[in-house]
């Protein structure tokens, strides 16, 4: 499997190549400011301990404290790592929020352990890294296999560490804990919002088959988003496999059948199918929604949509991006398409900074202006270089932090 901080690097350099920046940034973006390795003893339930490896990558603060998620799985590692903290740079920046870019991870399956032990994994997590975040410095959230429960182990941990309770430190918490309204739903909602400005200058039509890889927070939102907003989802995957039904999928009751089942297979009037067979439906969008490297240059052949919405990190390789370019198939890049979550996270910060609590409304509407406001801008550079869409974002957000910059110098 390709290393995606390489792939990451690979989309910085195309995007310099299209348009010289400050050469002082654009070395400074080939490095973190800042990879953290933590160990992490843990005593299991039945009396042993485990040691556990973690990771912060607080990639460049340049545009405000290091921002970015924390990632539980088995197959996370430093390279992971540092590639999600640069993408969070270059998508702060899009989003337009001032905050720099951050991430975090324990190399952890959490279906192994108790509630318990993810309790005080969590707060070890939070013990080694006290001393480093802070909402001033670096305000993680949560991202694949963490929740707001384990946001709320988090930011209780910081408060007893340090005695701060403005609970501004993790985003992405409970409501009753200082979480924001509409924090579950960002990302979906926010790739929606990126969608419908796109939609039309991308030619597609006002109702579009949809087929979504993922069914978990960002993947099950997403698609029951566009799917109250009249769109077919004709398909969706989880770890397991999928299902497909030509006509549409009813998600609730979807929903419903994987929590009885435990899978979404044998679901009523659909066919099971492959993640890879999901991957080359025929379709309008194709919504990536799981993890990287899923559309490489192996596959990407087999692509029938017309559209790729990256609502997951990474998930087209440089080289499957090139290719899919060269047939004109329209890739709306994950440092735009999924930054409704941060946003909404910079939402959440912001209220606890002030200690106000936003109505859903106040959220959404705001994110709706956020979203529309950078895939226009994004927009705009793709049609001013002659480029694709990623590298149209990617010299946007240099721009941005090379700005920036130039006021700190
Ligand atoms: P999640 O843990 O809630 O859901 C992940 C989903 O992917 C699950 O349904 C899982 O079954 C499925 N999955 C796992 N392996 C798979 C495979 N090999 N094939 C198909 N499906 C598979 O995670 P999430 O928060 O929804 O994050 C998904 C992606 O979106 C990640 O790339 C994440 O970095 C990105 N993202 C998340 C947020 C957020 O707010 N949660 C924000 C921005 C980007």
């Amino acid at each position: 499997m390709s290393n995606p901080f390489d792939n990451a690097m690979a989309q910085l350099e195309k995007a310099l190549q299209i348009k010289s920046i400050n050469t002082n940034l654009a070395q400074k973006l080939h490095y973190p400011d800042r990879d953290i390795r933590i160990h992490i003893p843990i005593s299991m339930d039945d009396g042993s301990t485990r040691i556990f490896e973690g990771y912060r990558v607080q990639y460049d603060n340049t545009l405000g404290p290091y921002k970015g998620g924390i990632r539980y799985h088995q197959d996370a590692d430093i390279n992971e790592v540092k590639a999600l903290a640069f993408w969070m740079t270059i998508k702060c920046a899009i989003a337009g929020i001032p905050m720099g870019g951050g991430k975090g991870g324990i190399k952890v399956n959490p279906k192994d352990l108790s509630e318990k032990e993810i309790e005080r994994l969590s707060r070890g997590w939070v013990q080694k890294l006290s001393d480093v975040i802070g909402p001033h410095k670096d305000v993680p959230a949560p991202d694949v296999n963490t929740t707001p429960l384990i946001m709320s182990y988090m930011v209780d941990e910081y408060e007893k560490i340090t005695g701060d309770t403005s609970g501004a430190v993790i985003t992405g918490k409970p409501i009753d804990k200082g979480g924001s309204e509409g924090r579950g739903p960002a990302t979906g909602l926010g790739g929606f919002y990126v969608f419908e400005t796109l939609r039309g200058k991308i030619g597609l039509p006002e109702k579009c088959k949809v087929v979504v890889q993922g069914f978990g927070n960002v993947g099950f939102n997403g698609a029951k988003i566009f799917a109250q907003h009249g769109h077919s989802i004709i398909a969706v995957s989880d770890s397991k496999g999928g299902v497909y039904n030509e006509n549409g999928l009813d998600l609730e009751k979807l929903a419903d059948h994987k929590k009885n089942t435990g899978s979404l297979a044998d679901f009523e009037g659909s066919k099971n199918i492959s993640n890879e067979e999901l991957l080359a439906l025929p379709c309008d969008v194709l919504a990536p929604s799981a993890f990287e490297n899923v559309i490489t240059k192996e596959n990407v052949h087999s692509i029938q949509a017309k559209v790729i919405l990256e609502l997951a990190n990474g998930p087209v390789t440089p080289e499957a991006d090139d290719i899919l370019f060269s047939k004109n198939i329209a890739v709306i890049p994950d440092v735009l398409a999924n930054s409704g979550g941060v946003t909404v996270s910079f939402f959440e910060w912001d209220q606890n900074l002030k200690n106000e609590h936003w109505t859903e409304k106040d959220v959404f509407d705001k994110l709706q202006e956020y979203m529309q406001s950078a895939s226009l801008a994004v927009w705009q550079k793709k049609e001013e270089y002659n480029t694709s869409l990623r590298v149209g974002a990617f010299l946007l957000a240099l721009e941005r932090i090379g700005e920036k910059m130039k006021v700190l110098k």
